[in-house]
């Protein structure tokens, strides 16, 4: 028998490897078992099917061990992962990769460690490079190779000629090399508290407090351990006890513990836990009764499921959409069946947490990319080891749980372009993958936004979704007034100060007095992202990519937000040599220094990528807006949407021409979704909220959309351009990338393909042009855009695509090329 094996590499197909008798009853589809790859390396591979076809032209190694007794992969997992693989063009081992976490997938690492008494190695016959790796090896028993280039890299910037001499003293015989399996989760270990005797034994237990003696404290602790455990209530099952609730519950020291375990009345012993198994999270709210508005809707939906499996739920910001998904989820638990809430940020789960934990205590599991990769382990163990009925709140990456029994998706924000992974593969759009994922298991899907996307809303006139509108915010909220500034005639007439306008000034200080709150919206990070020397010119560029450095006040470093370069912001420009550098354009860091200028006793936050590094900032910082412990909060994308704070009446935009002037052919539903979004976190209760947007474009047509809060108006205009140049959703877009270190290869090896690919799809095909960043962490760049008719046979596009790479491949250009594509690129 063989087995078909998924491997997390880059590589388009399964291996095949061969089933030892003794593993054939062990092994399951879905199974973990480790193998080996090429000479030396050994991987955790994925059971993808078996057969008893003997390949030939090979030899075909056997699988080592079985690492599962029950399959990490549920179905229909597997089935979507294919799908994935399929529809964004990129391999099976690279959809594993990403959807298991690291510490399922040991793998071995390569070792070095010395082979001789160190003290018998003749230094003086050694090149001077060997005679460093041979010290560094002295001062620890082994190394990875990747630690030790890490240290080389400190003496000597070329660390190419390491390997040479590994490779020469490993001929020496000076060093040995051996392949180690990590392991790389670790349990998470809890101390419990036992008592040396039987259940039901009243002499023994009587002889546990003639050891107490005298000691009240020590009475106390072990009253507390019995009741605890629940030992005299004969009928229920015992127990256990934590250390750490006994000591809470007795308030006994560490000493009095240690006394009474010495003393033979208490045991410790070590367990391991699953982090996510106890969740102490009572319920303690009941579910809202909704308003007739939000009623209606619940009945439309539940109407529209029932001939539809996916509907789009389209509610003004502030109509109360969260709540009529707790009315879904609900129900969806009551008939013992999971739900996956979807969400496009953290900082979104962070408030939603707090919101649905109330109502739904313990059954839900939150996850995203801030939890550590052994959180991850167990949230996966949780969810194998059960059927419950469970609520899982997440980002992008929880697509790839192993739900057992999906009753419901909810995908809230879908129009948001943070669904969509660019780097590394699999490039999926994650709402597009849940309503796959949603139809393999039977389940509906609910989209919820205030501005839909034009490809979901186009999908809802058609019929292909279900449409459910509610075009009234919750409990008589009005929308805001929004107001656009121009900001060329606020410089002519000296009214701003600084990036501030006067009207938006006036209206922050009038909200001050007031006692309300206000958001500052910008779309940039940093304090001033452009950096120019006066006299000639010189901006400073990334040494990796082909972008300009941005400005970090905090930390007075120049930074590359692609590949995370850092240098120093020099005093002197390096290419005329004068004190004439200077700092343009504003971040959010900036604008929060300025409103200090201008209001220096306001509470000032700011939320932006820089502010969020730790696990808990995002809670942190929006818990102290909710508390109105700050009155202004100042941010980037991340504030722009969902978050549901009461008592915000001023929202100022206070640079709109970065989203306005974007070249490419969703800029305008893109400034659209994030002005109306943004606008929608004022005046979400009783007070009338006010949005300020500053720009140089005031006649922009998007802006009068915004004003009118008129979604459809911009659908209808928008829907036209499309139409009239055949972008999605008249067409499909696939984009080529062709990435190469050379940039004149790289350069003829699009031109390549692009002839190549023209000859099959002729003016279909677009460029090659050099992306908008032509070279990222020193990878050139180049790109094709590949435009199909959105009647057409994606399968059958793909299909060619993948032939005229193939019949490609043999040109030098090519073969020293990396090829990948963006499939619906957003
Ligand atoms: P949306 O997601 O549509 O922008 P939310 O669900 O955040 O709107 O609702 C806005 C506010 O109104 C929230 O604070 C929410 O708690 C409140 N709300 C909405 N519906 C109800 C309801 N039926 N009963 C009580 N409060 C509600
Ligand atoms: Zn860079
Ligand atoms: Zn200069």
């Amino acid at each position: 028998m063989y087995a078909e094996i998924i491997l997390p590499l880059p590589l388009y197909s399964t291996f095949t490897y061969e089933i030892p008798e003794e593993l054939e009853t062990c092994l399951k589809i879905g199974s973990r078992v480790l193998v080996q790859f090429g000479r030396k390396k050994y991987y955790t591979g994925i059971v993808e099917s078996t057969h008893s076809q003997t390949p030939n032209g090979y030899d075909v190694k056997p699988i080592m061990g079985v690492l599962d007794t029950e399959p990490i992969i549920k179905y229909p997992q597997l089935k979507h992962w294919h799908w994935i693989a399929d529809y964004y063009l990129c391999s099976p081992g690279e959809v594993y990769k990403a959807a298991v976490p690291t510490g399922l997938k040991p793998e071995s690492e390569t070792y070095i460690t010395l082979n001789v008494d160190s003290e018998t190695i003749v230094q003086d016959k050694l090149s001077e490079n060997q005679q460093i790796i041979i010290e560094i090896l002295k001062t620890k028993k082994k190394f990875k190779i990747s630690d030790i280039e890490n240290h080389f890299s400190k003496f000597s910037p070329n660390s190419k000629t390491i390997t040479n001499e590994i490779n020469k003293l490993l001929e020496l015989g000076l060093i040995e090399i051996a392949e180690k399996i990590e392991e790389r989760y670790t349990e998470k270990k809890e101390t419990y508290v036992t008592i040396p005797i039987e259940r039901g034994d009243n002499e023994s237990l009587h002889k546990l407090f003639d050891l107490v003696g005298r000691s009240q404290i020590q009475e106390k602790t072990l009253v507390a351990w019995l009741d605890l455990s629940g030992w005299m209530r004969k009928n229920n099952e015992l127990k256990t006890v934590s250390k750490e609730d006994l000591i809470a519950t007795s308030n006994c020291s560490q000493g009095v513990l240690r006394t009474m375990i010495n003393k033979g009345i208490f045991n410790l012993e070590k367990r391991s836990i699953n982090r996510f198994n106890k969740i102490s999270a009572n319920k303690n709210q009941e579910i809202a009764e909704l308003s007739s508005a939000q009623k209606n809707a619940l009945s439309e939906i539940h109407k529209s499921f029932l001939s539809t499996q996916t509907t789009l739920l389209h509610g003004v910001t502030g109509s109360g959409k969260t709540e009529i998904y707790n009315h879904l989820i609900a129900d969806v638990l009551s008939k013992k069946k999971q739900v996956l809430f979807l969400v496009p940020e953290i900082s979104l789960t962070t408030q939603l947490t707090n919101r649905l934990r109330k109502v739904f205590g313990d059954s839900m599991l939150v996850y995203h990319s801030k939890f550590s990769d052994n959180e991850r382990v167990d949230i996966w163990k949780r969810l194998l080891s059960t059927n419950e009925p469970l609520l899982i709140l997440g980002v992008r990456s929880s697509v790839f749980l192993p739900f057992s029994n999906l009753g419901l998706v909810i995908i809230d924000e879908e129009h948001e372009s943070s669904y969509k992974q660019y780097d590394p593969a699999p490039r999926y759009n994650a709402r597009d993958a849940a309503i796959v994922l949603a139809s393999m298991h039977g389940a509906k899907t609910l989209l919820g936004s205030a501005t839909p996307s034009i490809e979901t809303y186009s999908k809802a006139l058609s019929g292909k979704y279900g449409l459910v509108t509610i075009l009234e915010r919750f409990a008589g909220a009005t929308m805001p007034d929004v107001k656009i500034i121009d900001m060329r005639k606020q410089r002519k007439q000296k009214e701003a100060k600084g990036i501030l306008s006067a009207p938006l000034l006036k209206s922050t200080e009038e909200n001050l007095k007031q006692h309300s709150q206000s958001i500052f919206f910008q779309n940039r990070r940093g304090f001033a992202p452009i950096v120019v020397c006066k006299q000639c010119g010189w901006t400073p560029k990334c040494h990796n990519c082909d972008v300009s450095l941005v400005y970090h006040k905090n930390t007075d470093l120049l930074k590359c937000h692609y590949c995370g370069f850092s240098q120093q912001l020099p005093r002197l420009c390096p290419a005329c040599g004068q004190n004439s550098i200077e700092t343009f354009g504003y971040g959010t860091e900036r604008i929060a220094e300025e409103i200090h200028e201008c209001f220096p006793d306001a509470r000032i936050s700011r939320m932006d990528l820089d502010t969020t590094r730790n696990k808990n900032s995002y809670q942190e910082i929006i818990e102290e807006f909710s508390q109105h412990d700050t009155d202004i909060l100042v941010g980037t994308q991340m504030i722009s949407k969902g978050l549901d704070f009461g008592n915000v009446r001023l929202v100022g935009v206070v640079n709109a021409d970065t989203l306005l002037n974007f070249p490419d052919f969703r800029s305008n539903e893109r400034a659209f979704n994030m002005l109306e979004q943004v606008s929608g976190r004022a005046g979400r209760r009783e007070n009338k909220g006010e949005v300020i947007i500053q720009t140089t474009r005031p006649d922009h047509p998007v802006l009068a959309k915004v004003v009118a809060h008129d979604f459809l108006g911009f659908y209808n205009e928008e829907i036209q351009t499309r139409k009239e140049y055949a972008y999605p959703p008249f067409s499909r877009i696939i984009n080529i990338y062709v990435k190469n270190k050379d940039a004149t290869v790289c350069a003829r090896a699009a031109s390549i393909l692009a002839n190549a690919l023209m000859q099959t799809f002729g003016s279909r095909v677009l460029g090659p042009e050099k992306p908008l960043v032509g070279k990222i962490a020193l990878w050139f760049l180049q790109q094709i855009m590949l435009k199909v008719e959105s009647e057409a046979s994606i399968k059958k596009v793909k299909n060619l695509l993948r032939q005229i790479i193939a019949a490609t491949a043999h040109f030098p250009e090519m073969k020293s090329s990396v090829i990948y594509f963006d499939v619906d690129p957003v």
